[in-house]
């Protein structure tokens, strides 16, 4: 049977895309690795800006564990500051399991077609354009036809690999790998404000070149982890295991108690390569449509899958899958400003990171004491989802060079 689109992997990006496309009138497959039912957890902070349920008409009280005011982030000399706009709601902080599955379903409920435990492997060529998909059901090969396909398969995708779209990550320099685990036993008397925000935890000898994290989910279960950059042999699971045994996270339970746990890698050098080719688009994690400062995708994910979609669907009223029809896709993310906010979150993240500790603390104490450095970097760091302009982003990074001096 043929599909007007395939897309191949049932996370934020993929279920979006299929949604649309399915609620648009094409005939969707959804091809996705794992069982839907118990949701596979991906493992995630799930920390996620209002934006991504107010763009996407998303009921937090359908998938949100809890509600988020601020930030806190902490420095390696142990000063904090916090991050909110008073007043203002920050996001909600969720369970992937129940965050995807409630996706995945809407694209069900919009007619598109989800084969779960199916394994994509290969591509399927003609002429050089991509015409569907080889993927492993049931222990046998299946092929599976269609005009368009999406790459929604996250960070190991090899179908943009095989499709000539980007070479395969480069561990040290691409990927930020990451482990994180659902804590419980987390002690909400102590610190009244710890209910009600996240916490970041900057410092190499927490997380090298990235950062610890602290995320509340309901009751007294916390999401915790790390990220590493640029260490190929070390274990980020075992970063994980002296982080929640450090002094200053411990201290915040009764006895922690690890419910699950987890590592996986993200994507940190933003979009890479080409993002469509003859008959397939790459969305979310598999093109690194991600922030290289925060290592958060989610947002992008989503975004990027409606406007594969949205593609998809001009694409057929013109009955035209070739690459020089499907360019409307980049036009669409670049106006959406997105390969500039990974610029500057990558030069952000740069800065940063050429000394960590210096430069944190030098920024915790300029945002304690200095206004603007305040108003500005609040634009920096939460700058999730706006384009930092480059006139504020020199700013930035001359206020963090003069508190370096
Ligand atoms: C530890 C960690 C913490 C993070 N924390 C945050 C955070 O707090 N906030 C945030 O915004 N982002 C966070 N991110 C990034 C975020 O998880 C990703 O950017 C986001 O999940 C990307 O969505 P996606 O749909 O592109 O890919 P994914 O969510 O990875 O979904 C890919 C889907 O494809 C399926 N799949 C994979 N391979 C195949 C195959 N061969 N065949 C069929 N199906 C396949 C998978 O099972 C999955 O369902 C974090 C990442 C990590 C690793």
């Amino acid at each position: 049977m043929k599909y007007d689109i395939i897309v191949s992997g049932s996370g934020p990006a993929g279920s979006i895309a299929a949604k649309i496309a399915a609620e648009n009138g094409l005939k969707t497959l959804v091809l996705e690795r794992h069982s839907l039912e118990p949701r596979f957890e991906k493992p995630c902070g799930g920390s996620m800006p209002k934006l991504v349920f107010t763009d996407f008409n998303i009921p937090p009280e359908k998938v949100a564990e809890k509600e988020i005011v601020g930030n806190i982030i902490v420095a390696p000399n142990r000063n904090e500051y916090v991050l909110e706009v008073p007043g203002e709601l920050y996001g909600w902080n969720v369970k992937r399991s129940v965050f995807d599955k409630y996706l995945c379903q809407g694209a069900i409920d919009s007619g598109a077609e989800v084969m779960e435990n199916t394994l994509v492997n290969e591509l399927i060529f003609k002429n050089r354009q991509v015409i569907g998909i080889k993927a492993k059901y049931e222990g046998k090969i299946k092929e599976f036809f269609s005009n368009l396909t999406i790459a929604a398969d996250g960070v190991g995708s090899k179908i943009v690999v095989e499709a000539g779209l980007r070479n395969k990550w480069d561990v040290k320099k691409d990927l930020g790998r990451c482990a994180v685990a659902f804590v419980s036993n987390y002690n909400l008397k102590n610190e009244k404000k710890d209910s009600k925000y996240n916490q970041f935890y900057l410092s190499n000898e927490i997380a090298p070149n990235a950062y610890g994290w602290v995320f509340p989910l309901s009751g007294n279960l916390v999401n915790v982890g790390i990220g590493i950059h640029k260490l190929t042999d070390a274990n980020p699971m075992d970063y994980l295991r002296k982080f929640i045994n450090w002094v200053g996270i411990k201290n915040k339970f009764d006895n922690p108690k690890i419910e699950w746990k987890s590592n996986y890698p993200v994507p940190v050098s933003g979009i890479k390569g080409k993002t469509f080719t003859d008959g397939l688009i790459a969305v979310g994690d598999s093109a690194g449509f991600v922030s290289p400062w925060l290592g958060e995708g989610i947002y992008f994910a989503m975004w990027t899958g409606k406007f594969a979609a949205e593609t998809a669907i001009e694409a057929h009223e013109k009955e035209d899958f070739s690459k020089n029809s499907l360019k409307i896709y980049k036009k669409k993310y670049t106006k959406k400003k997105f390969p500039s906010i990974f610029s500057a979150h990558k030069a952000f993240r740069a800065l940063i990171m050429t000394d960590l500790e210096k430069s944190v603390n030098a920024i915790i104490n300029l945002l304690n004491t200095n206004p603007e450095a305040q108003n500005i970097l609040k634009n920096t760091l939460i700058g999730e989802s706006k384009e930092i302009p480059p006139d504020l982003m020199v700013k930035v990074l001359n206020l963090i060079q003069e508190a370096l001096r």
